[in-house]
């Protein structure tokens, strides 16, 4: 499931790459997950794109007047790609774009000449796949009140919003009670984090993910909080060297413990444990994690 690092990246990395292009063809392969009309699909084209960004785990193409929200749930994955080049499996939607003049001002600085950004002159292509289909792509055309499960107003902030401070984080955290895995996960608690990304942040915060939070010292609510900022920025500074070109492959071959079952842990040694449920693997160290 792509987690806040790794659509940070998409989102820099699409913003530079389309900001200032017009939508030339909208096409659906995948009817199932596209909650819209054929009318407001065919109504994109034209319309030039003004931004690219990131709420949660929603990402939004906003046009000169309608836009597009994404929520690519576990397999939703995003390609970039030159027009004639062969679609992957399963692609679901595609948003053609026509050439542009120059890159937007705005750009991420680390997107600056990057190999990988598509010439201003050719065109380019948008895809989104999703084999299980479980991901929503929203047409939100301007005066339609379409509903975006979970978004904006279901969300807390942003783990990575530099406005979330250690005393927003200390005053939140006491609305919530459970185990700490599922906190984290609680997109009303902080937006952006997901299976992979909790068990990351716990084992750099030293805590164990069924701990609850009514149990933590107030220097453990803190370790949190240091925790989490860390383990997105890390994250987000790796995926920006490793991801591009393939925005589609979810890279997590550098993270310390989540799906690392047996293998020692990097900081005491200790064979990483992994538990189940429901389809989902919970990854932490007994050793170092209380
Ligand atoms: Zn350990």
């Amino acid at each position: 499931m792509p987690e806040l690092p790794d659509l940070a990246v998409v989102v820099d990395a699409f913003h530079a790459a389309l900001a200032g292009r017009p939508v030339i063809g909208v096409e659906v392969p995948g009817p199932l997950s596209v909650r819209g009309t054929p009318t407001e699909l065919t109504a994109l084209v034209l319309q030039r794109l003004t931004m690219v960004r990131r709420r949660g785990k929603f990402v939004t193409f906003q046009l000169d007047r309608d836009r597009v929200v994404v929520n690519a749930m576990l397999t939703g994955r995003f390609q970039l790609a030159v027009p004639a080049t062969k679609r992957p499996q399963s692609t679901a939607v595609v948003l053609g774009f026509g050439p542009r003049d120059r890159p937007p001002r705005d750009a991420a600085r680390w997107t600056r000449g990057a190999a990988w950004l598509p010439a201003d002159a050719e065109p380019v292509e948008v895809r989104y796949r999703d084999p299980s289909q479980m991901g929503k792509v929203y047409v939100l055309p301007a005066g339609v009140d379409r509903p975006v499960p979970g978004l904006d107003a279901d969300q807390g902030p942003d783990a990575d919003d530099p406005a979330l401070s250690l005393e927003t984080w200390r005053e939140r955290i006491r609305r919530h009670p459970g185990e700490l895995k599922a906190l984290l996960r609680n997109q009303a608690f902080v937006a952006g984090i997901g299976n992979a990304y909790s068990d990351e942040i716990l084992h750099a915060a030293r805590l164990s993910p069924f701990r609850r939070r009514a149990s933590l010292a107030p220097e453990e609510v803190d370790a949190l909080y240091a925790a989490a900022r860390a383990t997105l920025a890390h994250a987000s500074g790796v995926l920006r060297e490793r991801v591009p070109p393939t925005f589609e492959t979810q890279v997590r071959d550098f993270l310390a413990v989540h799906l690392r079952e047996g293998e020692p842990c990097p900081r005491c040694g200790t064979r990483i444990s992994q538990v189940s449920s429901r389809g989902e693997s919970t990854s932490f160290c007994r050793g170092c994690q209380r």
